[in-house]
């Protein structure tokens, strides 16, 4: 199609190190098409030393960098912003071809990343400090300054836009960046990076390090350079990072896993209820950290609302990216179809059964049919993420059981509840232990949000007013005025 082919000329097999390109050797790592297993590409399989040299780079371009106007670092990522949007389809495409999210989608995606270039343009202008009176009557001046050269680590479900929403606040903040994206995923970073230089970043400024994971998480950590380190990704990876970079104490985001309860109340209307946790549940073919993971269902309206709920799942068309009317895509490898296997299995084993799908798809490969499944013991689902396109519903009888269920997780990323109630909406929403919760709607992302979570979801907040705090640090200085 044509839209594949503005994608895959979009695509740069090497990396970008101090913004120079560096090709692929004898080692390079193969890049698949999920929905067919096809080698799209190759990257390179780059380790400590390569990663040391882009580190050198965003040492040196920072001084100059963090020091330039704001209004310019503003109008690089407005202009970076317009060079995205005129190579959406592209974009779109490439992003498809190595993730295998749905050509929509994936345009949605780059819209929605896009979103915080521009909202971020927005607050590099808005880098305002304050001024205050001292009680030993100084005058104290507060400045918002880069933090440093940011190591930032990204995951292969949202290619473009966890690369952006990091992205974004850093260069508005004035930092420099060292990238590791995800070796299922990088070419959406390759391409992305290149448009940034073409919006003219200044040179060394920003660096894609593909290659070997460990190797390059850990010269990004061990280094005194990087002054920050921004992650998303699985909580073990991330608890290993914040090990990894106690000696050198560097400040800290991480975006990690969930397990997001979505409730439904028997007050709730039921057909808004069923199309939110669809639309909430199925993109990225359920392979998001904000996917609900356990639904719970009051008892008088758990078999409606399943019933319901499964009818329309079972509607749902599961297919190739480029296919038109395709809502669900591959799983990202193969190992993510076990796991889902696995977690029927265990509803299947305490009692639940299947409404819909249960199965691998008739197009094998690593499609799996949408499933929906009523009953059986949620407690797995409490502390474990099923990353795939599996819904279980559990009825409950009561507000304060499904509290409790819903909080007694190690994870408190997403959370969702359907009530018509204000009272109860208000009353549980500001009691259920996580970062986001969603009211009666299945989608709650955008740039103007405040993304993250509590307990082992991680810590900081990416887009609104609050992301680009995670990028400055804040100086007083104190004049003595005669
Ligand atoms: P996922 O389950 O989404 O693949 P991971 O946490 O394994 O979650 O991966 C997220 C990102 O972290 C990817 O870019 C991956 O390559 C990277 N990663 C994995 N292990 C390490 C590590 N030890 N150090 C640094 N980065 C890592």
């Amino acid at each position: 199609t044509t839209a594949k082919a503005a994608g895959l000329k979009l695509l740069r097999q090497h990396a970008l190190i101090a913004g120079r390109p560096v090709g692929a050797g004898s080692d390079a790592i193969a890049v698949d098409d999920p929905a067919t297993g096809e080698i799209i590409g190759h990257i390179p399989n780059l380790g400590v030393a390569e990663t040391e040299e882009a580190i050198q780079a965003a040492h040196a371009a920072f001084a100059d960098w963090s020091r330039s106007d704001p209004h310019k670092r503003a109008a690089f990522l407005r202009e970076w912003a317009r060079l995205i949007d005129a190579n959406l389809d592209g974009l779109g495409a490439l992003m498809a071809l190595e993730n295998g999210k749905p050509f929509e989608e994936a345009k949605g995606e780059v819209t929605y990343a896009n979103s915080f270039l521009k909202w971020f343009a927005g607050e590099a202008e808005r880098l305002i400090g304050e001024t205050h009176d001292s009680p030993l009557g100084h005058l104290i001046l507060t400045y918002r300054e880069a933090v440093g050269p940011c190591a930032l680590i990204t995951p292969w479900n949202f290619p473009t836009a966890m690369l952006t929403r990091k992205l974004g606040p850093a260069f508005a903040a004035g930092c420099t960046a060292v990238v590791k994206p995800a070796s299922q995923t990088p070419f959406s970073a390759i391409i992305l990076a290149e448009l940034a230089y073409e919006a003219g970043l200044p040179k060394g400024a920003l660096s894609i390090v593909t290659g070997d994971a460990a190797a390059i998480g850990g010269a990004m950590t061990r280094s005194p350079l990087i002054r920050k380190l921004s992650f998303t990704g699985s909580t073990g990876v991330g608890a290993k990072l914040a090990e990894q970079c106690a000696p050198t104490l560097k400040r800290l985001s991480l975006e990690l896993g969930g397990s997001a309860p979505l409730i439904v109340f028997e007050d709730a209307d039921l057909d808004l209820a069923v199309a939110e946790t669809i639309k909430a549940k199925f993109r990225n073919a359920g392979q998001t950290c904000v996917c609900p993971n356990r639904v719970y269902a009051h008892a008088s309206i758990a078999a409606a609302y399943a019933e319901k709920l499964s009818a329309a799942v079972a509607e749902i068309k599961v297919g190739p990216a480029f296919e038109e009317g395709v809502k669900v895509g591959p799983l990202i490898e193969d190992k993510a179809l076990t796991k889902v296997e696995d977690h029927l299995a265990r509803v299947r084993a305490s009692g639940g059964r299947v409404l819909t799908g249960g199965e691998r798809h008739a197009l094998g490969g690593r499609f799996y049919t949408p499933t929906v499944t009523l009953g059986g013991d949620d407690e797995m689902f409490r502390h474990e993420e099923t990353f795939g396109p599996l819904i279980p519903v559990f009825p409950f009888d009561t507000e304060d059981e499904v509290l409790a269920k819903a909080n007694d997780s190690e994870f408190g990323l997403a959370s969702y509840i359907f009530t018509r109630d204000l009272d109860r909406a208000m009353r549980v929403s500001r009691r259920i232990e996580a970062g986001m919760c969603g009211v009666n709607t299945g989608l709650m992302s955008t740039a103007v949000a405040a993304f993250g979570g509590v307990k082992q979801s991680g810590y900081g907040r990416e887009g609104s007013t609050h992301g680009i705090d995670e990028y400055v640090n804040i100086k007083s200085v104190t004049l003595a005025l005669k």
